[in-house]
């Protein structure tokens, strides 16, 4: 169940391939036992039990990473501080992840059935500590954007970087919440993919080598998503038209895809009209240098060349 990655440091493999609602995490066995991300499901949180856990660090407050943490009840959680206050509470969570935007009775059902729990956050951490786990340590990194207080882990001694959710999947860069930054997402990606790791594991993928090409290939997504936008804007677009046609989920299999959907279009369209790409004009999105059906010249005007 644990797959050894280096001197002391395991795989927690996240069951359905590690695919949401589980993700991987990592077992720590210094003299401090440590549980890097609670959501590989309940059979290889089981199995974790079993070895001893004095510590659950959660790298941000997704109920993926920190869903099983009471199953290692009474190891003590660590969080970011900008991450700490949606783990230890419901309406945080609510708030920072934009499922208070469903209502209750669509976010009720969904938090049931993700079981959703308050932890208190026992140790706010910062980026740039170093954790001393006893005969074995690792970095703290903050890199931002996917939440405000996402986490990665580098274990500078094995040469190995639990990168969470810069999950380097195909699916690309998540930043679904009204929380989510993409300018601070591709800053942590560059980040991540300078420290020169080994071997990198991710929430959702590895273990893989840790290219830089993979980190350059994850961040092109974003650009990618630009694009597409760009290209379905034609003679200007709702915010509403672009949601329906689904650029970057695909399919909403469940209401929240759909919520994600738009908060990551509405993200990408701040982006263009700060980069002076893209302007909304009478509810719709146009290219910046679209012709507006409104202002098009009088047709004739440029026959005469004057
Ligand atoms: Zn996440």
């Amino acid at each position: 169940m644990l797959q050894p990655l280096g001197r002391r440091v395991y795989l927690v493999p996240g069951a359905g391939r590690a695919r949401f609602p589980y993700a991987n995490g990592l077992y720590v066995r210094g003299d401090v036992r440590v549980l890097i991300d609670a959501g590989a499901g309940p059979e290889a949180l089981g199995a974790v039990r079993r070895e001893g856990v004095d510590v659950v660090i959660n790298t941000h407050y997704h109920i993926d990473h920190v869903r099983g943490s009471h199953l290692l009840a009474p190891a003590p959680v660590w969080a970011h501080r900008l991450d700490a206050p949606a783990i230890q509470d419901r309406a945080a969570y609510l708030r920072l992840t934009g499922l208070e935007r469903l209502g209750p009775a669509v976010y009720g059902p969904v938090l049931e059935s993700l079981g959703f729990k308050e932890a208190p956050v026992c140790r706010q951490l910062s980026g740039g500590e170093l954790l001393d786990f006893g005969g074995v340590s690792a970095r703290v990194i903050h890199a931002p954007g996917h939440t405000p207080g996402h986490l990665a882990l580098l274990f500078e001694g094995e040469g190995i970087l639990f990168s969470a959710d810069v999950d380097l999947t195909r699916f690309g860069p998540w930043y679904g919440n009204p929380a989510s930054d993409i300018g601070a997402f591709l800053c942590s990606i560059d980040l991540l993919a300078g420290l020169r790791a080994r071997v990198v594991v991710t929430g959702h993928s590895g273990p893989l080598p840790a290219s830089a090409e993979a980190f350059r290939a994850y961040a092109a997504r974003v650009e990618e998503r630009d694009r597409r936008i760009l290209e379905f804007l034609g003679r200007g677009r709702t915010l509403e038209e672009l949601v329906q046609a689904r650029l970057i989920y695909r399919r909403f299999p469940e209401p929240y895809c759909r919520l994600f959907e738009r908060v990551m279009v509405e993200k990408h369209l701040a982006r263009l009209a700060r980069a002076g790409m893209v302007r909304l004009e009478g509810g719709r999105w146009r290219r910046a240098g679209a012709p507006s059906p409104r202002r098009r010249p009088p047709a004739g005007r440029d026959a005469g060349g004057g």
